[in-house]
């Protein structure tokens, strides 16, 4: 019997082939007293010591199949042996509390996966987590003297299936060998994620239970497209999939020819598709997929594993490298949108009822100029190193916008008293999320540069239903013909002032919206970067003109499903699925 396990769909493409289990040994540790804390503190210091040895391994070999990308996720791992200041902790717990080697290393992992859960994990910070974990794993197995399965023994082709996959283990995957990846855990961004995708596997994460519905050998379906894993498909399924990995080859490869090329309609209007982006290794991933510059700069990763506030120059060099790293292409950087569900803490913010709709974003901003000058700062100093634009996330009133404005101009003349360079063709705009601020856009378009939607808080806010609450999540409808007319009515407001408009909410990427959002006018789409070639394939098939009585449909419809069979009416390649 054939059965289907469900999960996030984090690298594209199909792969029919068998299990291979990579489960590892049982490292559990429990609490154990010493008596002699020299010989612990000896164990200590070789575990490390092996574990240096095994990673620069793993990581010469990451340079060499992988590229400096896959190098630089082991680099942090061995920072992190290397760093004296974490030895010596972990020598004061054996020596403070007659702690075991084990003991002590399981303690301070403890604490620092704790540290990371109490700011509230996205996608970031997991990955941070999983490199700490996969530390602990070796330097354990290395006290313990165990071995840990090794993905580079596979000797034949297969599916490794495994309740996590550490970006060590992905360095050390023998591409001859690995048809595809599937896991219990993990998040679609997730730097495993991101090194799958450079190694163009598909990749199935989040199942929950494929290590233990899944047996070694059992043949395997991954469909990466989709986020789903067949486990022993009948013959039918079979050929479906055989039909849709051709379907699929066919498109990455039309897809590879639009990567360098501008994004232009069937009727000649173009188009900027941009990506969105949380840390500096993002960047490579988005030129790789032929972004056309940075509409969302998420700059928060910057203050998440940290236990003070990042100072001016840190920020300055990071943003630094992310404006340079696009050459003369748009980056905009949003300041800190924290608050909601990204919790921050080394900001000591009181616990609120309604958190999203509490002190968060710009409110935090305006309220603490700590926070907000030096990162203004930070980014009108790298201005000159490329094509800046900022953006404030979160404004509600236009006497917000006004005052986070005046604020960045004060800044910047703080800088030119002092001789510092900043570009003079930074544009400023806001982030059009919060409903007040989109009814009133045309209050606002005449004081900003551009307006970037975002879908996320907006749909959120207009139907009132937590974006993370599943319970409510049939109130999160992106084609409803409330989302519609606000987006349309930001759209017209900012274009009779002749400023641009884009959007950088998951919307931008959802391609059944692609036609009304073009057809409105909508000038930027910055979405995750593997989402940019399907979207720029997609808008090339699109006669806008001809979209225009679509969008008055649209408009005019009562329900989201409604919306959705008029864009399949009007567009026939979006039929099929
Ligand atoms: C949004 O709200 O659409 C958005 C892009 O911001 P975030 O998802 O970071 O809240
Ligand atoms: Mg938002």
């Amino acid at each position: 019997m054939s059965l289907l396990l469900d999960g996030l769909a984090a690298s594209s493409g199909i792969a029919i082939a068998p299990a291979y289990l990579l489960v590892g040994p049982d490292l559990s540790i429990k609490k154990q007293h010493t008596a002699d804390k020299n010989h612990e503190v000896a164990r200590l210091r070789d575990s490390f010591t092996l574990t240096t040895k095994e990673l620069r391994a793993i990581r010469q070999r990451a340079h060499q199949d992988l590229g400096q990308q896959a190098a630089a996720v082991v680099d942090a791992q061995l920072t992190m042996v290397d760093d004296p200041v974490l030895v010596k902790k972990i020598e004061n717990i054996i020596n403070e509390q007659a702690a075991t080697a084990e003991w002590a290393v399981k303690l301070i992992t403890d604490h620092y996966l704790e540290l990371f859960e109490r700011m509230n994990g996205n996608d970031y910070l997991n990955s941070r987590a999983l490199a700490i974990r996969d530390l602990y794993k070796r330097v354990i197995s290395h006290l313990l003297g165990t071995n840990l399965p090794d993905p580079a023994a596979l000797d034949h082709r297969a599916i490794l299936v495994a309740t996590n996959i550490t970006p060590t283990d992905t360095a050390q995957l023998d591409r001859r060998y690995v048809a595809g990846l599937v896991t219990d855990y993990g998040g679609r961004t997730s730097h495993f994620s991101i090194m799958s995708k450079t190694l163009a596997l598909p990749v199935v994460v989040g199942t929950h239970t494929a290590t233990k519905k899944i047996h070694d050998g059992d043949l395997l379906v991954v469909d990466g497209i989709h986020g789903k894993v067949i486990v022993n498909p009948t013959e039918e399924q079979l050929e479906h999939y055989r039909l849709l990995a051709g379907e699929f080859a066919r498109e990455q490869q039309a897809w590879g020819t639009l990567r360098d090329q501008h994004t232009v309609s069937q009727d000649g209007r173009q188009y900027t598709v941009a990506a969105n982006v949380g840390t500096l290794s993002d960047i490579n991933v988005a030129r790789d997929h032929g972004a056309e510059g940075i509409g969302l700069l998420r700059t928060e990763f910057l203050y998440m594993d940290q236990t003070e506030l990042p100072g001016e120059d840190e920020q300055f060099k990071a943003y630094r490298q992310f404006v340079s790293g696009m050459d003369q292409q748009r980056v905009v950087a949003r300041t800190l949108d924290i608050g909601g569900d990204k919790r921050l803490g080394m900001l000591k913010l009181p616990r609120e009822d309604n958190p999203y709709l509490g002190f968060r974003a710009i409110r935090i901003g305006l309220a603490e100029p700590t926070v907000l000058r030096p990162q203004l700062r930070a980014l009108l100093r790298a201005s000159v190193y490329g094509r800046l634009a900022i953006m404030f996330p979160m404004i509600a009133t236009p006497e917000e916008f006004t005052r986070a404005r005046e604020i960045l101009d004060e800044e910047e003349r703080k800088l030119s008293r002092a001789g510092i360079a900043v570009a003079d063709n930074i544009e400023v705009g806001m982030m059009l999320e919060v409903p007040s601020a989109a009814v009133m856009a045309d209050v606002f378009a005449p004081d900003v540069d551009f307006f970037s939607i975002g879908s996320n808080d907006l749909i959120q806010y207009l139907f009132a239903a937590d974006r993370g609450n599943s319970r409510v999540a049939y109130l999160y409808q992106e084609l409803h013909p409330a989302v519609l007319r606000l987006v349309k009515r930001v759209i017209d407001a900012a274009h009779a002032e002749g400023k641009w408009v884009g959007m950088c909410g998951e919307m931008a990427g959802n391609p059944l919206a692609t036609p009304l959002l073009t057809a409105m006018g909508l000038d930027e789409f910055s979405m995750n970067s593997s989402q940019i070639l399907p979207i720029r394939s997609l808008i090339s098939h699109l006669n806008v003109r001809q979209l225009q009585p679509l969008v008055h449909r649209a408009l005019a419809a009562h329900s989201a499903r409604e919306v959705e069979m008029l864009v399949r009416e009007y567009v026939p390649i979006l039929r099929k699925n």
